[in-house]
């Protein structure tokens, strides 16, 4: 198992606001400039001879009595707000400072001083109060504050994590939510998921293979696909045909949408940890055979699947080339009909969906298609019959069969084959 960094990630909403914040940006920025300049005069240039070349290294003035009383005293002086926002400002300053002294060693910026033209200011969480849903930031002390209400945000129930810092620009309030990216995602292993008209197919070398069913969903489209039908022939004659034709595909949309939505949060949580490979849609040739318009109400089905899945696990996209016509034991390239694919070459006889989604799996885990290999890695696994003879018993089989997933009641099925 291998276990991701221990690293903070930080996910950040935005909500728009009506204060008029201008003129309170605006001196912010020019603090931040000025604590910035005075940081700049105090600097000292060393001498250095880097690699055969004279360079000048910035040496930035960090002592506690220039940082915390020198430049903090000479930055109150006028300030008439908060007053934090110094302290922030110069904490800011110094940020900006050893990035851009970072990337002059690197040679990738020049000897001349960064300029400030950005308005906005970032509130540490020690610095704003959240409570009962409503956030509040002092401006200037017991004189005026800004609230936001929080409560009716459509992210506060997705976004995990703590509340950190807020970035107030003049129109909009940024929230960041950080949260530790282990606590997120514990990585176990990879799912390929192979998408098609009826069903959703994915497989793993330890779960084996994973068929959902998808025909709930697509008989959802079809009942819609008739109502419309038997509809539409009068429809450009009345208006109150076409609000029902609309009030009809608005249903449909939003059934197939609530389907989606369940399926997306079932698999997420039936394999946690577990990274969804899915192939990218514009790449794959699907559906040859079914007409456009069912071709695109899956197409529209699948981007959902995949949007839905991205946000409620990991989910990685590729560009197989010919996953599903590609023999995934000897990488030749055949002709599939139908639901059974077989091999000219090598003589594999599997199911043509599991096929393509063992091809996207073997590229996810980086490894190239050989009938060794494959022979290798599905050793105890059936599903399939390796040259066209009847599949083996195994005792380990129970763990490596098709299982069948029927979103609509929510039950994992074993099917033994
Ligand atoms: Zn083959």
């Amino acid at each position: 198992m291998r276990a991701l960094k221990d690293s903070y990630q930080v996910r950040a909403y935005s909500i728009k606001h009506n204060y008029d914040v201008k003129e309170f940006l605006e001196a912010y920025r020019q603090l931040l400039q000025r604590a910035f300049d005075e940081i700049w005069r105090n600097m000292t240039w060393k001498e250095k001879w880097i690699e055969g070349k004279r360079r000048l290294i910035p040496i930035i003035p960090k002592e506690n009595s220039f940082k915390h009383h020198y430049l903090r005293e000479l930055l109150m002086e006028g300030w008439s707000y908060s007053k934090h926002y110094v302290d922030s400002a110069i904490k800011q300053a110094y940020s900006i400072l050893k990035s851009w002294r970072r990337n002059y060693l690197k040679g990738e910026r020049s000897r001349t001083k960064p300029v400030v033209r950005k308005r906005f200011v970032r509130i540490k969480e020690t610095l704003y109060s959240y409570k009962n849903g409503r956030i509040k930031i002092s401006i200037k002390p017991y004189e005026e504050y800004l609230e936001f209400d929080l409560s009716k945000a459509w992210f506060l129930s997705r976004a995990r994590g703590k509340m950190g810092e807020l970035i107030l620009k003049e129109n909009y309030l940024t929230i960041t939510f950080r949260f530790k990216e282990k606590d997120r995602f514990e990585y176990i292993g990879n799912i390929a998921w192979d998408c098609n008209e009826r069903s959703l197919d994915g497989f793993n070398l330890s779960l084996g293979w994973i068929r959902v069913d998808l025909k709930d969903l697509f008989h959802i489209h079809r009942v819609y696909e008739l109502k419309r039908k038997g509809l539409q022939s009068k429809a450009s004659r009345k208006v109150s045909l076409r609000k029902i034709l609309v009030k009809y595909s608005k249903r449909e949309k939003n059934r197939a949408g609530d389907f989606i939505h369940k399926l997306t949060t079932y698999l997420t949580k039936s394999f946690k940890g577990y990274l969804h490979g899915f192939e990218s849609l514009n790449k794959k040739g699907m559906f040859t055979n079914s007409k456009r318009h069912n071709r695109n109400i899956a197409k529209s089905d699948w981007r959902a699947i995949i949007t839905l899945m991205s946000y409620k696990s990991r989910v990685q996209l590729f560009n197989p080339h010919n996953s599903s016509r590609r023999c995934s034991r000897c990488g030749m390239v055949n002709a599939p009909k139908g639901a059974t694919y077989e091999c000219r070459f090598c003589g594999l006889r599997i199911d043509r969906q599991l096929n393509a989604c063992i091809n996207l799996y073997l590229q996810m885990e980086g490894l190239t298609l050989s009938p060794r290999l494959f022979d290798k890695l599905m050793e105890r696994w059936s599903g399939f019959t390796p040259t066209g003879e009847k599949t083996h018993e195994s005792s380990d089989e129970s763990a490596r069969i098709l299982r069948l997933m029927n979103p609509k009641n929510y039950v994992c099925l074993l099917k033994t084959t």
